[in-house]
């Protein structure tokens, strides 16, 4: 199952040529019967004149032709941003791996290694980092700062980064496949965030807000006992490593808007709208 986001957020961004929507939609223009990738350099037709599909093959059924310019049909699945613009397929991507990610020394045991998976979702690719102790990172691959929060991980721990196999990301795959099944909407993962007390106290305090519920930075700020403390709270989200497994956009401004989100406000919108859709049913709901 694949999943647009709403019709004005695919629209925004294809407008603005965003490139963390590349791989999310493919763009089909009525007037030239021409389908395009958000990012397209060609010039953005009037938004009455446009149709979204979610992969390049919905376009081709829909009857519109692949732009020569921007060559929708190259990438089918979400173009990582990551480490390099020009890495149109997921095998370039994994060539350039190394260039990030380091190297292993040649008689590096896995054991000194964190260990990454691709993890496919109805919201574009994730990247999970996981070792013995548990799991280090999931993000959305075209997040971004991602490079960096890797680079730090890699840093701080001072071991290389290789694909590979591991309990934690073999329930961390499970666990999102639930997640957006809507069969369980929680993950029993052991999770080893890095950042600081305050940080790590933040994301703590983030699992007090069940699936299907919001709570605002004030409140939030109130019930850490710093109630001036919204805007940290906000950077501490901000710089969460673990996406949905750390519910950051649980979290939401006291009117009610969204506010940011590092994997963009419409996956925000999205994640919201799916666990207020499954959670499980609470007396509260209909007697508060
Ligand atoms: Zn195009």
């Amino acid at each position: 199952m694949i999943t647009l986001p709403p019709r004005a957020q695919m629209l925004s961004a294809f407008l603005a040529s965003d490139s963390s929507a590349e791989g999310i939609f493919f763009v089909g223009v009525k007037t030239t019967g021409i389908f395009c990738r958000p990012t397209c350099p060609a010039r953005k037709p009037k938004p009455e004149n446009v149709e979204f599909f979610a992969t390049p093959e919905d376009a081709l059924l829909g009857g519109f032709r692949p732009c020569k310019r921007c060559r929708p049909m190259d990438a089918i699945r979400p173009t990582p941003t990551l480490v390099d613009q020009s890495h149109e397929s997921p095998s370039g991507f994994r060539d350039a791996f190394a260039t990030t990610f380091g190297r292993p020394p040649s008689q590096a045991r896995s054991a000194d290694c964190l260990l990454a998976r691709w993890i496919e979702t109805p919201l574009g690719t994730m990247l999970a980092l996981a070792d013995d102790a548990g799991l280090h990172l999931l993000d959305f691959l075209d997040r971004k700062g991602l490079e960096r929060k890797i680079h730090a991980i890699r840093d701080t721990l001072g071991r290389a980064i290789v694909p590979g196999d591991n309990p934690h990301l073999d329930a961390t795959e499970a666990g999102l496949a639930a997640y957006f099944a809507g069969s369980r909407l929680t993950f029993d993962i052991p999770l080893i965030p890095l950042g600081s007390e305050w940080q790590r106290t933040v994301w703590d305090h983030l699992h007090t807000i069940p699936p299907g519920e919001t709570k605002s930075y004030s409140r939030m700020a109130d019930e850490l006992g710093r109630p001036t403390a919204s805007r940290a709270i906000g950077n501490a989200n901000g710089l969460n490593y673990l996406a949905i497994v750390i519910p950051c956009h649980r979290v939401i401004r006291s009117d009610g808007s969204l506010c940011g989100y590092g994997g963009g406000v419409w996956r925000k919108q999205w994640l919201l709208d799916h666990e207020r859709a499954h959670a499980p049913f609470r007396l509260r709901d209909v007697n508060p």
